[in-house]
């Protein structure tokens, strides 16, 4: 069923007049006041990246200290860079001071009530700009957040991964935007998202728009967003030898380019679809398992081999013997140093 715009906006706005949240930068709805759009504002930066309940705070503190947009732009800025402390993200705070006196010197202390000028300021992105505008001012714009995607995706149960799809969500989320109450529905759209369409285990039998759902009639409403499938790693295989001599193990230089390129490493061939491969060296090879090792690009399981050399056997490998007493400072790279563990663990067990 597809959804049917006024009936899924008369539900919600229902609801939010019943159910929003109280917030500190909020007018409750019906309350007739308009809110305040330095308070508006200050609360959608501080709300980037971060949460509600650890914005709450910080926003008492600066209303406090900092009443309106004047005062912030006359605030020392060291003292507000201190009283961000905590919140993150500092580029924020400079560019709320930045944003505080442009809109005190260009605009004599009013923010612009239109999402254009407001994007105009330094720090507003498309999002601040969208939300100041509809919150602030009622203008009809289009408020997409990561709870408003999660419930847009449901609603119309968009099968597009994100983030591919986002686009698509905003254009369906400017479908079920209304002319009237557009802060009011942003609003309620955020809420109903953290409250209600939440990113596990959506309450659907509590949801106002619940009906024309295709999410939820879909039977797997917490599927959506769609997530891009990561494509699984391939694993390769290869074989570190263990070749011991007198107290010495033979270390070789991996070659120049490539994985773990010039470094200290045990002899070994090139790792591929499948272990297999001569020795370097005849002897009696014994296996002692394997380490697994993650790369950025692929997993690799790394089998290890040992064998004790004769003193007098040439040995056509170049590479250096190393005391094995002395392997910490061979700066084997964390692979080898596993497979030299897989080795001194058996030596332990035979010892023991
Ligand atoms: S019905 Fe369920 S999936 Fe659909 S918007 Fe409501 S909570 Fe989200």
């Amino acid at each position: 069923m597809p959804v049917d715009a006024p009936e899924m906006q008369a539900a919600l706005l229902g609801w939010y007049d019943a159910h929003a949240r109280t917030l500190p930068w909020r007018t409750p709805p019906g309350d007739g006041t308009p809110p305040d759009p330095y308070r508006v504002w200050l609360s959608e930066v501080m709300l980037q990246q971060t949460t509600v309940a650890a914005v709450i705070p910080y926003f008492a503190r600066f209303t406090t200290r900092w009443p309106t947009v004047a005062s912030l732009a006359a605030a020392d800025e060291g003292e507000l860079m201190a009283a961000w402390a905590g919140l993150g993200y500092y580029a924020r705070a400079r560019n709320l001071i930045a944003c505080a006196r442009t809109v005190v010197r260009d605009h004599g202390g009013h923010f612009p009530s239109s999402e254009d000028g407001l994007r105009a300021l330094p720090g507003v992105g498309r999002y601040t700009a969208a939300a100041v505008a509809a919150i602030a001012f009622g203008c009809r714009t289009v408020v997409v957040d990561a709870n408003v995607e999660r419930v847009v995706a449901r609603l119309f149960a968009v099968e597009l991964p994100m983030p591919v799809a986002r686009r698509r969500l905003a254009a369906l989320a400017e479908t079920i935007t209304p002319g009237e109450r557009a802060g009011d529905f942003a609003q309620a759209m955020m809420d109903l998202g953290a409250t209600i369409c939440t990113p596990r285990a959506p309450r659907c039998l509590l949801c106002p728009v619940a009906r024309g759902c295709a999410g939820r009639a879909s039977g797997a409403p917490d599927v959506f967003p769609v997530r891009a499938v990561k494509r699984a790693r391939p694993r390769r295989h290869g074989i570190a030898y263990w070749l011991e001599r007198d107290g010495h193990v033979l270390l070789v230089r991996r070659p120049a380019r490539g994985m773990l390129g010039g470094m200290r490493a045990l002899p070994g061939g090139a790792w591929g679809e499948a272990a297999e491969e001569a020795p370097p060296v005849s002897a009696r090879w014994r296996g002692l398992g394997a380490v697994e090792h993650v790369f950025t690009h692929f997993a690799l399981t790394l089998a290890v081999r040992a064998a004790e050399a004769r003193s007098d056997e040439p040995i056509d490998v170049a590479g250096e013997w190393w005391p094995i007493d002395q392997l910490g400072e061979a700066g084997l790279p964390t692979l080898y140093a596993r497979a030299a563990a897989l080795v001194t663990a058996e030596k332990d067990a035979i010892a023991a």
